[in-house]
């Protein structure tokens, strides 16, 4: 087993990824992946699809790390030069892999393709003496090439086939190999304040937590993720430590904490209405549907939600939801009494024992001085009890409905917590 504090760094290619046409969702794949193991991602680079920029950055690149990730540019259409450019910088030839081409036929006849490619195609050149990594989900294999102590692994570009070849088939090569000690890490999810106030409470407390524990704080859209973090190695009471950690700050901000690391608020009230045992159903104007997809992306959200009104125009919040035209007239669309109106109507309207309504102004048209683009009234009702309450969003049309879905959902955990 060799050494464990390895850097890594990366290399992004694809002219796609430089003018900005699709988003390097791989650097985020790999720099969570890399994190969970423990090794360190120096440098994350991208260059485009052009051999003379890509020998450079691995040439630059290999001098400082052990460890180089590429991706893209591995497929067998004219601009995948990723191969050249890896024989190249490793002086080496491309050589034909016989069992490459056996493996895409075999790929291809399972997918229900007839194979066409040519036995000459440069889709099975590999850098002689690399070990290649088959691919499940598509044509081109990840590679790995070795000198001396460094190595360089190359993926195609396409996330799906990057994430099965670094999880699947190329992650078990290096944990076979190394032997990794990973930062212990958890991220406490809150809602509902601001990253000063989240950072002020937990500065009130920060004596109390072991020097060690790093902290960082990542808002987004009325949530912050506070992400504490001890690095590899130290004491055995490590994991004890980083949890009083973790408890000491969920007490400080106990009502705004939601659940820790891949949590979701949907989840968090998925898990409250499974224990009530009432079903949930949405009535939604500025979020149009959004607020429903968010709760129906967890699995199993059958058991609780049953559906939800997409109350867009007014008529549709009076003949389906009840919501009187007196009260449109007199307050307007974007008004308590009509978002009050609207959770009560969908209680009915649903069949629910528990009901989210949203209306508000999503942008970028629609503000008056009165009612700003942003204005919001989420209401949550059982039927008896309403609460509705109003946000005012500084965000764009799509920003405006995540926050106001997430708000929707908070004030549903805390009405289900009351
Ligand atoms: P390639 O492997 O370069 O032929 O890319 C195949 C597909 O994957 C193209 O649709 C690219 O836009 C996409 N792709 C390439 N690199 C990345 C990346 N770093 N992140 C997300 N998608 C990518
Ligand atoms: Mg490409």
């Amino acid at each position: 087993m060799k050494k464990v504090n390895i850097k890594a760094a990366y290399l992004a290619v694809g002219d796609e990824l430089l003018i900005g046409q699709t988003l390097n969702t791989n650097a985020a794949y790999l720099g969570r992946w890399l994190n969970r193991i423990g090794v360190d991602l120096i440098e994350s680079r991208t260059v485009m699809d052009r051999e003379y920029e890509m020998v450079e950055a691995m040439k630059q690149m290999l001098n400082k790390v052990d460890w180089l990730f590429v991706t893209g540019g591995l497929g067998p259409t004219k601009d995948d030069i990723t191969k050249k450019a890896i024989a190249k910088t490793f002086q080496r030839p491309l050589v034909y892999d016989p069992n490459l081409v056996r493996h895409v036929e075999e790929f291809l006849l399972r997918i229900g393709k007839i194979p066409t490619l040519k036995d000459t195609s440069d889709l099975f050149l590999i850098p002689q003496g690399s070990k290649v990594f088959y691919n499940d989900q598509g044509t081109a294999p990840a590679i790995l090439v070795e000198k001396e102590d460094k190595l360089l692994l190359a993926f195609p570009g396409v996330p799906r086939e990057f994430h099965h070849l670094l999880g699947d088939k190329v992650g078990h090569e290096l944990k076979k190999r190394y032997t990794f000690c990973p930062p212990l890490q958890t991220t406490i999810l809150t809602v509902g304040l601001g990253e000063p106030m989240v950072e002020r409470a937990i500065e009130s407390i920060r004596s109390k937590l072991p020097q060690e524990v790093a902290l960082a704080f990542l808002p987004h859209y009325g949530m912050v993720k506070i992400r504490l973090t001890i690095p590899p190695k130290k004491a055995s009471d490590d994991h004890q430590r980083l949890e009083s950690a973790v408890s000491a700050i969920e007490d400080v901000l106990r009502p705004h904490v939601f659940g820790r690391d891949e949590d979701t608020l949907s989840r968090s009230v998925g898990h409250l209405l499974m224990d009530s045992g009432g079903f949930l159903g949405t009535a939604e104007s500025c979020t149009g549907g959004f607020l429903a997809h968010k709760i129906t992306s967890v699995p199993g959200s059958s058991a609780y939600f049953k559906g939800s009104i997409v109350s867009y125009a007014n008529e549709v919040k009076q003949n389906v939801l009840g919501v009187p035209s007196s009260l449109l007239q007199k307050w307007g669309a974007v008004s308590e009494p009509v978002a009050r109106k609207m959770a009560e109507g969908a209680i009915n309207s649903l069949g629910v024992q528990l009901a989210i309504s949203t209306t508000g102004v999503a942008g970028p048209g629609g503000g008056t001085l009165e009612k700003p683009i942003g204005t919001v009234w989420v209401a949550v009702s059982n039927g008896t009890r309403t609460h509705a309450q109003k946000f005012v969003f500084p965000y764009d049309r799509l920003g405006n409905i995540e926050a106001t879905s997430i708000q929707a959902l908070d004030m549903a955990r805390r009405f289900l917590s009351e």
